[in-house]
């Protein structure tokens, strides 16, 4: 079967940045499984597989915009210390969850704590970032009726609801 809108699909992949480094990957793990045309991957990976079959590979190098999006600096701002809850120990590095002004829900990262005041970063922590799959397609099946109504992918034993 096809790798094709509606089809889950479990993939190997390893990640690197344009430096070499690794950034992420799982091979020897879990694969990952994810719903293909539902943008559960980033939208350049999902075109490089489109059309590609079980035990195909796939090597692809995405520029940002075709990964996480180029970094927007609107997205970095400061709040007082005072402002932040009693019981908050700010950290580097530490991942909040945020109400925006418009009431939508934000991740943003701390990226600089100092005496009066933390800088937080909204941006995708790859974000900026040129990105080079190596992927290997595992396994593509249909999807079920759940998941297509879901928008992702139902894997046994993992359940979220
Ligand atoms: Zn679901």
């Amino acid at each position: 079967m096809k790798i094709d809108k509606d089809r889950v699909v479990g993939i190997e992949y390893t990640l690197k940045g344009d430096d070499g480094e690794v950034i992420d990957e799982n091979v020897g793990s879990e694969p990952l499984h994810y719903l293909h045309g539902h943008g559960n991957i980033v939208p350049g990976l999902e075109s490089a597989l489109l059309g590609k079959l079980s035990g195909e590979s796939v090597s692809v190098s995405l520029d940002p915009e075709q990964g996480y999006g180029e970094r927007d600096e609107k997205l970095v701002f400061g709040v007082p210390r005072k402002e932040l809850p009693d019981d908050m120990e700010p950290e580097v590095g530490l991942m909040l969850r945020l109400q925006s002004p418009s009431g939508s829900e934000m991740i943003a990262q701390i990226a600089k704590v100092t005496e009066e005041a933390i800088t937080l970063d909204g941006n995708h922590p790859l974000a900026g970032q040129g990105l080079n799959f190596e992927v290997k397609v595992l396994e593509v099946r249909a999807a079920s009726a759940d998941e297509l109504t879901h928008g992702h992918v139902h894997t046994p034993g993992h359940d979220h609801h």
